[in-house]
């Protein structure tokens, strides 16, 4: 472990982040005496064009020339304190402005505040979120054994200082398990607002990675550590309710006791799958991980409490006679950590609303485990590689109609140039490069 000099607690800078279209956060640092709820700094809008391998990408639409700035939203500022051997740093998540304080056209948080406002104003709803994260230990060697008291001892004291430090910065931290794969662990939060959820999904990375680093140890959120390891997924818990938190999505007349306007919301998301694939599963390594029997996502269905579904209607607690109304609620289960959370947060609810706009009937919800062979062979699919997902994102009208075109177009030369780069390697060889990426 580093050294904890009390000198090194000090704390003077507020870091403004944001996220970039591979889903590093990035930023700029100022000292906390300079910060105010109107503070921005200057940003490049090139940088939207870096990917994973973190360089500009050539012949994006934006050059070397052109400002934008990065306005703090002051609500998301928080401290984080406690790394052994690191000082504390404030934090705070910021919108990306023209220079006038215009919204950015391209700004992935901007893209989540704005879908979210749609839903609430059109279909006066509220909605809940929480993103679940696994991650791999690298390099541990001891022997591993699924879900044991024995992994999860061994993650000590790591986890007790990540579960504080996590609390402390106001992420909420709900629970701590030892997964199914080989050094794998699993973290989940909260519910809470969808905005709040998807800076905490960034925090949460960034933070368990530099505690782990602090006991000389490195994690990995990537999708598949390496070609023989289990999947890491990134779960996105959504619920619906009404403006004031009124139970809006069970109705026990109904298939899966879903609502008729949450199972419309569910049918945009699993009709519009398929073109978003490349958002939320955005890596060559992701589609190692969606594929049958891995728990991840076989295919683009609705299920009733299935790990393979890519919506999956989540169990309600009924113990003691608890009411099942407000807790339905879904899950995504087709992301992981190369996706923006704030874009695939957004596209969730965009899918969702076109649903609702389309008025789509609802779709067949799965009871029980998958007969792909059988009775659920027609299911839809999900593409089975990156450049599939990228064609069917370029030539879905209504999914690119969500973004501004500049933004269209930088995806696709970053995802492509990053498919260039990639090509000629292995599969572990992939792993590998992500691994360090993520
Ligand atoms: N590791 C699985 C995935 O890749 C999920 C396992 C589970 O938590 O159900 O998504
Ligand atoms: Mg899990």
């Amino acid at each position: 472990m580093k050294n904890t000099d009390a000198a090194d607690q000090k704390n003077i800078f507020t870091f403004l982040a944001t996220c970039d279209i591979s889903a590093r956060t990035k930023g700029r640092a100022i000292h906390n005496k300079d910060f105010t709820p109107d503070s921005s700094v200057g940003w490049v809008p090139a940088n939207l064009g870096i990917g994973p391998l973190g360089h500009i990408v050539g012949g994006i639409p934006y050059g070397s020339s052109g400002d934008v700035r990065l306005k703090a939203d002051a609500s998301s500022l928080t401290t984080i304190s406690g790394i052994p051997g690191q000082s504390d740093i404030n934090y705070c998540f910021t919108d990306i402005v023209n220079t006038d304080g215009s919204p950015w056209e391209s700004c992935s948080r901007t893209f989540l505040k704005n879908a979210l406002k749609e839903l609430e104003e059109t279909h006066d709803v509220s909605m809940t979120a929480s993103f679940e994260h696994e991650f791999v230990e690298r390099a541990a060697s001891r022997h591993p054994h699924p879900f044991s008291f024995s992994n999860f001892i061994t993650a000590e004291p790591i986890s007790s200082t990540l579960f504080q430090i996590l609390e402390n910065a106001g992420l909420e931290p709900e629970c701590w398990l030892p997964e199914y794969a080989e050094h794998q662990y699993e973290l989940t939060m909260k519910p809470s607002d969808p905005l709040t959820a998807a800076d905490r999904a960034l925090l949460l990375r960034d933070i368990t990675t530099n505690v782990y680093r602090a006991f000389d140890s490195e994690v990995t959120f990537s999708p598949v550590a390496t070609a023989e390891t289990g999947g890491s997924g990134v779960h996105v818990h959504y619920g619906l309710y009404g403006r004031n938190g009124e139970a809006i999505s069970f109705d026990p007349e109904r298939p899966g006791r879903v609502s008729d306007f949450a199972a419309k919301f569910n049918a945009g998301v699993i009709k519009y799958a398929p073109a978003l694939t490349a958002i939320f599963a955005p890596l060559t390594i992701s589609y190692l991980r969606l594929k049958p029997d891995n728990w991840s996502t076989a295919r683009a269905f609705c299920g009733l409490q299935n790990r393979e579904a890519l919506v999956r209607i989540c169990p309600t607690n009924e113990i003691n006679g608890k009411d099942p109304a407000p807790q339905v609620h879904f899950e995504f289960r087709g992301a992981d950590a190369g996706a923006n959370p704030w874009i695939l947060m957004g596209c969730i609810i965009r899918a969702g609303l076109a649903g609702l706009e389309e008025d789509l009937d609802p779709v067949q919800i799965v009871e029980g485990d998958l007969d792909l062979d059988g009775i659920h062979k027609n299911l839809p699919e999900l593409p089975s590689s990156l450049e599939k997902a990228l064609e069917l994102f370029e030539e879905n009208p209504t999914v690119r109609s969500w973004f501004s075109e500049a933004w269209v177009e930088t995806f696709l030369k970053v995802k492509r140039d990053e498919i260039d780069q990639l090509t000629g390697k292995s599969f572990d060889e992939q792993c590998e490069v992500y691994a360090d990426v993520y």
